[in-house]
């Protein structure tokens, strides 16, 4: 496990992920009824963007540092935004950025409830460490496998929700594992939301895991929501990502539309910066 997130703490992909995360919440915030998040790959929770690491690579000056200079007037980035100020509010520049799990935790209610897992065993320490740690409706569950996780936690007791699978792709065989935790998952929980992040690196893998995914006996209807924020240059890193979310929740289609040209034109680094969305299974 090489993988830390912290060297891409606030990157273009953690924009394009939070921001949508953020407009889930805010939806099974609207009605009463208790909702469960299940974040199967936490990481740390808090990135320090001045730390060694973060400055090394320098992601987030293209990502969440542009984002927050010019989407400040869009109504549907204010929430993630106040939550990023709010880790911000007595430095001038933007240092600290929240993670997943952070993100989630300021849209719970008394009864809603987050349980995150973290596999890395200095990282699954840093976030216990973290006020989530404290936090009496959150569960950390570290170091522990989120996958078997999925089998343990699901279906869950508030029966509304939202699993969150944010892999680090550094293994050839994690787009497999995510269409078996899927395939498991939706056994467990069928009117379970789902959404899975994944890298753009190669036209034909992703093409192959959208297949696998469909062809999952039962799958229930299926939203894909892509962003590329750059010709595919592999010298230069991962050039886009994508959202495969499972019973999206209705508004999430609905922003996801008003919200990609938006993203797009912010965080686009050339002339092949392009996006899409179109349902993989519909009802
Ligand atoms: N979701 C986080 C966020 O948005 O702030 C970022 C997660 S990062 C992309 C992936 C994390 O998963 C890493 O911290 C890595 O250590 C952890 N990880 C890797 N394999 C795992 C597994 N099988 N179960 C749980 N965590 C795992």
């Amino acid at each position: 496990m090489n993988y830390r997130h912290i060297f891409h703490a606030g990157n273009f992909a953690d924009v394009f992920k939070h921001l949508l995360l953020a407009r889930a919440l805010e939806y099974f915030k609207q009605k009463d009824k208790p909702y469960f998040v299940l974040d199967t790959h936490g990481g740390i929770g808090y990135y320090d963007l001045q730390g060694d690491e973060a400055i090394r690579t320098a992601e987030a000056e293209q990502g969440i540092v542009r984002f927050a200079e010019q989407a400040a007037n869009e109504p549907l980035a204010r929430h993630y935004l106040k939550i990023v100020d709010s880790l911000n509010a007595s430095e001038d520049n933007l240092r600290y950025y929240p993670g997943s799990p952070v993100i989630t935790s300021e849209f719970l209610r008394d009864n809603d409830r987050l349980v995150v897992c973290e596999l890395h065993k200095e990282d699954a320490e840093t976030l216990k460490q973290t006020p989530l740690g404290k936090n009496k409706q959150v569960q950390i569950l570290a170091p522990v496998d989120g996958y078997q996780a999925m089998r343990a936690q699901l279906p869950p007791r508030q029966k509304r929700g939202l699993v969150l699978i944010d892999p680090p792709f550094e293994n050839t065989s994690e787009f497999d594992d995510v269409v078996s935790a899927l395939k498991h998952g939706l056994k467990r929980w069928q009117s379970g939301s789902f959404a899975v992040w994944y890298p753009i690196k190669d036209e034909l893998k992703t093409a192959a895991f959208h297949r696998d995914v469909a062809a999952v006996t039962g799958m229930p209807k299926t939203l894909i929501i892509e962003l590329n924020i750059r010709t595919n240059d592999e010298r230069k890193g991962l050039h886009g990502c994508g959202f495969l979310w499972v019973n999206p929740p209705f508004g999430v289609v609905q922003d996801s539309e008003q919200l990609l040209p938006f993203l797009c034109k912010i965080l686009a680094q050339d002339k092949g910066a392009n996006f899409h969305s179109r349902w993989l299974v519909s009802e």
